[in-house]
C-alpha cells in the first residue's frame, strides 16, 4: 500500500484518538495530524500557579458510556465518584437531590427536599424504570421530536420541580439553559447516570488522553501540525506544505462541505478563590436562581487538600453578553447563595464548547462524505465525549471496509 493510502487522522481530540486506536486494531498504522502542542482537544487539563489541576471545562465522565468501557481502563483512572445527584440552593438553604435507586441513603433527603411533589417523585422512579427499556444507543436514536423541556413536560413533572432542579441539573449538562436539546440526547443521559458512576479521574481528564495515547503504538503522531483545507487527494498544512492523502477521516468540522455550519455552546470555567466550608463530598451544586452559573463544585470535596479554598464554576457565556460581564454575574450568582467567594484565581472561556444539535444519534449513519473523506466527531452523533469516541470508530471502521488490503508492515 503506498504513501498516499496511508490513513490520515485529522484532529486528535477523542475522535481522533479512537480512530487511530481503530485502524492500529486492524493492522494498520495511521498518521495522526493535530494542529494543538498535545492531544485531547477538550479534554485538558491545565496546572495552575500553585499546582492545583483544573480541568479546562469542568467535565464529568459516565461510567456506563458503551464507548468509554470498550477503550478506557476507568479503574486505572484512580476515579473521584460524585454523588449521584446535586446540592440545589432553595429558600436560602442546601437541599439534596439524589437517585434514589443509586443513593439509597439519601432517599429521606431528597424526598423532604421540598424541590418537587410527591408526584415528580414518582414520576422520576418511572423514568427511571422507562430508560433502562432497550438498549442505550436505541434510545439515544429514537426520532422524538421535541425538546428536553417538552419532554419533561409530557412526562408531567411539575414546574417547580422542573425549575428547581431538572432544569439546572441538565443546563450544566447540555450546556443549554432552555433545556431545547432533543428529548433523545436527555433519555440517553438520564440512562447514563441512572446505570453507572458520575467520576472524574483523580487527576483530571487529561489521565484519560494519556492513557489513551499510551495505547496508540504503531500511529505517528504529528502536532502543532494545522490542515488549512484538505481536497480529493492531498491535504495543504498550515505551513503552506502540501501532504499527498486520499480519503482522510476528519474529525473537524468546517474542513469538509458541511450542509449547515455546526453552531456551539460557549462557556467560561473559573476558579474562585473561597473561604466558605464545602459540601464535604464530592457533589455538584446547583443555583436555579443564578444568571449565569450552571453548576460548581467545591474542589477539596474532589481533588482534596489541592483542592483548599477554592471553588470551580461554569456559566454560559449568554448571546450578546462578555466573558467579563459573565464573570461579575458568577461572582454575584455563587455570594447569592451564600458562597463567599473572593478573587479569581484562574478562567478559561471556551468558545466551542459543545455543538449545538437539533437532532442526535449514537453515530452517523454513513460516515463517508461525497468528497472521498470519512467524518466524524460529537458535531456528527451527539455532544458527548460517548459519541465522540463511537465517530470516530464507525469512521476508521468504514475506512478499513474501503480498504482491504492491509498495509505492508
Ligand atoms: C466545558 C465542557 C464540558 C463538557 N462536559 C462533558 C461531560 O461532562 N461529559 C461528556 O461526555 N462530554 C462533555 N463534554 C464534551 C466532550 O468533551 C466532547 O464531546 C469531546 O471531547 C469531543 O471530542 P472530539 O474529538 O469530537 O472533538 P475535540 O475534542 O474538539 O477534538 C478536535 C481536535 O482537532 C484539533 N483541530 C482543530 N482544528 C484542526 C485543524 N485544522 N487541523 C488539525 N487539527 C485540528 C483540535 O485541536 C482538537 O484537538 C464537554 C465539553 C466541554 C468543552
Amino acid at each position: 500500500m503506498g504513501l498516499s493510502e496511508r490513513p490520515v487522522v485529522v484532529g486528535g481530540g477523542a475522535a481522533g484518538i479512537i480512530a487511530c486506536l481503530t485502524l492500529e486494531k486492524a493492522g494498520y498504522s495511521p498518521l495522526l495530524l493535530e494542529a494543538d502542542d498535545r492531544l485531547g482537544g477538550r479534554l485538558r487539563t491545565e496546572t495552575m500557579s500553585d499546582g492545583t489541576r483544573v480541568d479546562v471545562g469542568f467535565q464529568i465522565l459516565l461510567t456506563a458510556y458503551p464507548e468509554l468501557q470498550k477503550w478506557a481502563d476507568i479503574g486505572a483512572l484512580d476515579p473521584v465518584r460524585f454523588v449521584p445527584g446535586a446540592k440545589v440552593h432553595h429558600r436560602g438553604r442546601w437541599k439534596t437531590v439524589a437517585d434514589p435507586l443509586r443513593a439509597p441513603s439519601l432517599l429521606l433527603q431528597t424526598l423532604t427536599s421540598n424541590l418537587g411533589t410527591f408526584g415528580d417523585h414518582i414520576r422520576i422512579l418511572a423514568l427511571l424504570r422507562d430508560v433502562r427499556r432497550g438498549t442505550a444507543l436505541s434510545i439515544q436514536n429514537q426520532q422524538s421530536p421535541g425538546t428536553t423541556w417538552s419532554f419533561l413536560k409530557t412526562r408531567g413533572f411539575s414546574d417547580n420541580f422542573i425549575s428547581r432542579f431538572l432544569a439546572p441539573f441538565f443546563s450544566g449538562i447540555f450546556l443549554n439553559r432552555s433545556l431545547a436539546p432533543p428529548s433523545a440526547q436527555f433519555c440517553y443521559t438520564f440512562r447514563m447516570l441512572a446505570t453507572g458512576d458520575v467520576i472524574r479521574p483523580r487527576l483530571g481528564m487529561a489521565s484519560l488522553v494519556d492513557q489513551l495515547e499510551r495505547k496508540l503504538t504503531r500511529t505517528e503522531i504529528r502536532t502543532s501540525t494545522r490542515v488549512q483545507s484538505i481536497s480529493e487527494n492531498h491535504l495543504v498544512l498550515g505551513d503552506g506544505s502540501i501532504l499527498e492523502a486520499r480519503g482522510a477521516i476528519v474529525t473537524i468540522p468546517g474542513l469538509t462541505p458541511e450542509a449547515e455550519p455546526t453552531l456551539w455552546n460557549s462557556c467560561l470555567n473559573v476558579v474562585f478563590a473561597c473561604s466558605q466550608a464545602p459540601f464535604g463530598r464530592p457533589i455538584i451544586g446547583l443555583i436555579p436562581a443564578s444568571k449565569a452559573v450552571t453548576n460548581f463544585h467545591f474542589m477539596e470535596d474532589v481533588q482534596g487538600e489541592e483542592g483548599k479554598g477554592k471553588v470551580n464554576a461554569t456559566a454560559l457565556i449568554a448571546e450578546g453578553s462578555t466573558p467579563d460581564a459573565t464573570l461579575h454575574a458568577m461572582h454575584d450568582d455563587l455570594l447569592g447563595a451564600g458562597i463567599r467567594v473572593n478573587e479569581t484565581l484562574w478562567q478559561r472561556q471556551i468558545s466551542q464548547a459543545l455543538p449545538q444539535l437539533a437532532q442526535v444519534r449514537s453515530n452517523v449513519a454513513n460516515p463517508r462524505n461525497p468528497q472521498g473523506n470519512y467524518i466524524a466527531g460529537d458535531h456528527t452523533a451527539a455532544p458527548s465525549l460517548d459519541a465522540a469516541m463511537r465517530s470516530g470508530r464507525v469512521a476508521a471502521e468504514a475506512w478499513i471496509e474501503d480498504h482491504p488490503q492491509k498495509q505492508s508492515k
